[in-house]
């Protein structure tokens, strides 16, 4: 049995869970926001249902972890920190040189703050968390874990940009793809409740959270995927453009005065669900809206759904077919809605969902199946757990090493 911290360090926030493994059962979980402010936030919660909730001054990630720490032994999770066996570490860009989960050398370090340069605020807050870890429980061990990883599978043929073949050589413009902790994690645990070999398995995982993204996995391996260089490329996400015509930049820079920069941010923050709506980035108020006959609610969920399903059909092809469809994240794993009508257009497809299993509340939670008897594939509810899958990175690696 050993205890395992999965960590999740953004620029002024930490979240963290502590596992027992390999039962992976929670023994804690917390969140501290605001970290660099007077009123920074803490709160964590033991397995054994105590709470422990403040506001007050964190200057800086390493007493963020400090207090963690701290609570975690007033809380009696551990009574000494050389408990804690392993830390890992979910790292937003890994770039081409990490390919899966690496236990983090001085030389790691480095190269993760080295790929900073395409997720500036990621991976510098990353690496801090790495650091404020490393120096609190010395004797654990370290692991990263890229949400970039599980795509550098991918063949050139999906990662490659039409441009012009020098600036990926150069600059290594390509397609990345996000998101892969959950889509090897909801993969697995489908092939698992199938009771198959994930080699025998085409997989189309459709992650849809506040940030979206779809992965076409085949033996076991991801083969496509819709976020590219940045988070920005794909789908309509919560505040996200997702695809569009790059030509539209600088027409907006020239309409609205605006900097690259500027229309970037608005790509980033202003559009998606939230720009077409205008009125909420989070779906459960657009649908709410939608269903109130709201001309541009409507709209935004029309626009977010024919995206999925129609990734799903070239997912489907470029596979030769399809075993399994996979819903996970706030709004794969909730909305009836958005399950029903994405599969509503496959049915030529022989893919169909069960009306009840959807809108079924029983077994939420935990993985279900919500396809038709006469359904060709598979369809698949998992809840997601990143956390689950980042500690099981770091007792692999750990026993090996
Ligand atoms: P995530 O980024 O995975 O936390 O997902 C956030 C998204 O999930 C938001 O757009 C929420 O509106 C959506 N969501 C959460 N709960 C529900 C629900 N019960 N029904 C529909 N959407 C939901």
């Amino acid at each position: 049995m050993h205890k395992i911290m999965a960590v999740n360090a953004g620029s002024s926030s930490l979240k963290f869970q502590l596992f027992e493994m390999p039962s992976e059962d929670v023994l804690a979980k917390g969140l501290i926001e605001r970290i660099g402010m007077k009123d920074a936030v803490i709160s964590i919660k033991t397995h054994t249902g105590k709470k422990h909730e403040e506001v007050s001054h964190i200057a800086d990630h390493d007493q963020a972890v400090k207090m963690i720490l701290e609570f975690l032994i007033s809380l009696e999770v551990v009574k000494n920190l050389k408990e804690i066996y392993g830390t890992g570490h979910r790292i937003v860009h890994g770039g081409e040189q990490f390919t899966g989960a690496t236990i983090v050398t001085p030389k790691v370090l480095a190269k993760i703050e080295q790929l900073a340069e395409f997720a500036p605020l990621h991976n510098k807050a990353n690496a801090t968390g790495i650091r404020a870890f490393q120096e609190a429980i010395p004797t654990a061990k370290t692991v990263a874990v890229f949400d970039t990883a599980f795509h550098q599978t991918m063949p050139p043929a999906s990662f490659l940009y039409s441009i012009p073949y020098r600036y990926y050589q150069e600059h290594k413009i390509r397609k990345y793809g996000f998101h892969g902790t959950s889509h090897k994690y909801v993969s697995r645990e489908a092939a698992k409740f199938m009771n198959r070999d994930l080699k025998d398995l085409r997989i189309i995982s459709c992650h849809l959270g506040n940030g979206a993204s779809l992965c076409a996995i085949k033996d076991g391996k991801s083969i496509d995927t819709t976020m590219g260089f940045t988070p920005l490329e794909g789908l309509t996400m919560g505040t996200r453009t997702g695809n569009i015509d790059p030509a539209v930049v600088p027409y907006i820079m020239e309409k609205e005065n605006m900097s690259a920069a500027e229309v970037i941010d608005v790509f980033n923050k202003k559009s998606g669900l939230l720009g077409i709506s205008e009125l909420s980035s989070d779906l459960r108020d657009v649908t709410s809206a939608a269903q109130e006959g709201n001309y541009q609610s409507g709209l935004a969920l029309s626009i977010f759904i024919k995206r999925v399903r129609e990734t799903i059909g070239a997912y489907a092809v470029e596979m030769g077919g399809v075993d399994a469809i996979i819903f996970t994240a706030g709004v794969g794993e909730n909305s009836v809605i958005v399950r029903e009508q994405v599969i509503d257009g496959l049915q030529f497809m022989d893919i169909k969902v069960d009306k009840n299993l959807n809108e079924s509340n029983e077994n939420r939670g935990s993985t279900r199946s919500i396809s038709s008897f006469n359904s060709k594939v598979e369809i698949l509810v998992v809840p997601t757990d990143e956390e689950v899958e980042i500690a099981r990175d770091v007792l692999s690696l750990s026993n090996q090493g």
